[in-house]
């Protein structure tokens, strides 16, 4: 059931007997990933839009899979969750992206701060564990914790329901940055966010390609006057065109990200782009 040509898992058929047998089949590939370390991290340069350079970066997984090739999160990371594996791979990205960070800040301490972005998927928000990883991730690393920024959707918030507050706070309390990712997507008020110890705001890139028509800049425009308002930063996601970027400026957006400025690379391809010393 798993090696229809290079398709990979057919999770998506209609047979519902070949969909299990191929969801068991990802499931036993992650379990072994994990101890095979097919796992790798690859980095999207953030670029603050007052200096025009890169100013941190956001680590996103890849399985690199032995006979399907590079896979994207979408491939596995629900996968993953159901399968109970979500802590365990949420505790290498935490380890390898403060790892990868420490040695960037090492070779290039002239790029001040430089910063890390790591995603949070609510299922790893409801673990109580997860203050705990963090703090391990920084002791070892040596990390100072301002630096490391946790990505976290209004979803995963809202659905901890009970325990969020708390697990924010421990978080924030802890010295690293909370961002909520991909919002204006999830259902929350900024009112309710409003009692977080949140420090900005990922613009969701679908608000982001609108403002290419000049009729949907104000749209933009009032989230960024409420991030202001709440003294948030914001972080435009998904930047792929230079209209884009010279409507965020006129907005000022403290931060962007996306392919204008180059997709995920892998390790070796971000500390080129360091020290290359681009401005945009
Ligand atoms: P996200 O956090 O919203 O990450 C941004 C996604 O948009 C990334 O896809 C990135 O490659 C893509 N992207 C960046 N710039 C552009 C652009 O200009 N245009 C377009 N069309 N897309 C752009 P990716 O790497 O496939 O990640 C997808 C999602 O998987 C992420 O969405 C995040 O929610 C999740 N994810 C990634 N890495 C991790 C991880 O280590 N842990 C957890 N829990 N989730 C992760
Ligand atoms: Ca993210
Ligand atoms: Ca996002
Ligand atoms: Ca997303």
């Amino acid at each position: 059931a798993k090696s229809q040509g290079t398709s990979g898992y057919q999770i998506f058929n209609p047979d519902m007997h070949a969909r299990a047998v191929a969801l068991l089949q990802l499931e036993t590939d992650l379990r072994n990933a994990v101890e095979r370390q097919e796992f790798r991290l690859y980095y999207q340069p953030i670029i603050s839009l007052a200096t025009g350079r890169i100013v941190g970066f956001e680590a996103l997984i890849r399985w690199q899979h032995p006979q399907y090739g590079l896979q994207n999160p979408s491939q596995f990371i629900h996968a993953a969750e159901e399968a109970g594996l979500i802590n365990r791979i949420c505790q290498w990205v935490l380890y390898t992206a403060c790892a990868q960070l420490a040695q960037w800040q090492r070779q290039f301490p002239a790029i001040s701060p430089l910063t890390m972005s790591v995603n949070i998927s609510g299922k790893q928000f409801s673990q109580p564990q997860l203050s705990q990883q963090v703090q391990q991730a920084l002791q070892d690393t040596e990390l100072s914790a301002e630096c490391l920024h946790l990505e976290i959707t209004e979803g995963a918030i809202m659905d901890g329901a009970g325990a969020a507050p708390d697990l924010l706070w421990q978080l924030r309390n802890l010295g690293v940055q909370l961002w909520i990712d991909d919002f204006g997507t999830g259902y929350s008020s900024l009112g309710r966010l409003y009692h977080f110890p949140i420090h900005g705001l990922k613009v969701d890139r679908s608000f982001v390609a609108q403002i290419e028509n000049a009729d949907n800049v104000p749209l933009v425009e009032t989230i960024l006057t409420l991030a202001r308002q709440l003294e948030l930063e914001v972080t435009a996601e998904g930047v792929e065109t230079a209209t884009q970027l010279t409507r965020l400026r006129a907005l000022q957006s403290e931060y962007a990200q996306g392919y204008f400025f180059s997709p995920a690379v892998d390790g070796e391809a971000a500390t080129a782009l360091l020290s290359q010393n681009l401005q945009w």
